[in-house]
């Protein structure tokens, strides 16, 4: 099943290079569907993740979703290495999109909706 998915993985695109700014504009339609901030791109992968096992929860023996979900696994965790670090406050945060808890305001971490003081 690993090779199933290397080579999904190779068939579609060399490897994640195309994958993470197809996550990101996924990430952004979602959110804005939502009517929410950006989707960073490694919780589009846990999404597609959730998407699989949800149709394999109706269809166990449909092995092409069993690797899918290796795919989405493999493509998250790369992007998550290339994309997300954690923030001082502690949150983890996506190097495009920023902390989604707090924002940088002069040399101070501030609880996003409050003012620095
Ligand atoms: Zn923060």
């Amino acid at each position: 099943m690993v090779s199933d998915v290397e080579n999904i993985l190779e068939d579609r695109q060399e490897d994640y290079g195309d994958a993470l700014p197809n996550f990101r504009k996924i990430g952004r339609i979602w959110g804005a569907l939502l009517g929410i901030e950006d989707i960073p791109p490694f919780k589009v992968a846990l999404m597609m993740d959730g998407l699989k096992s949800v149709r394999l929860s109706g269809n166990p023996e449909h092995k092409d979703s069993w690797v899918d979900k290796l795919g989405y696994t493999s493509l998250g965790q790369a992007i998550t290495e290339e994309t997300i670090k954690r923030c001082k406050c502690g949150a983890w945060q996506d190097l495009n999109l920023g902390c989604p808890t707090c924002t940088l305001i002069d040399e101070r971490y501030v609880p996003k909706g409050e003012s620095a003081k």
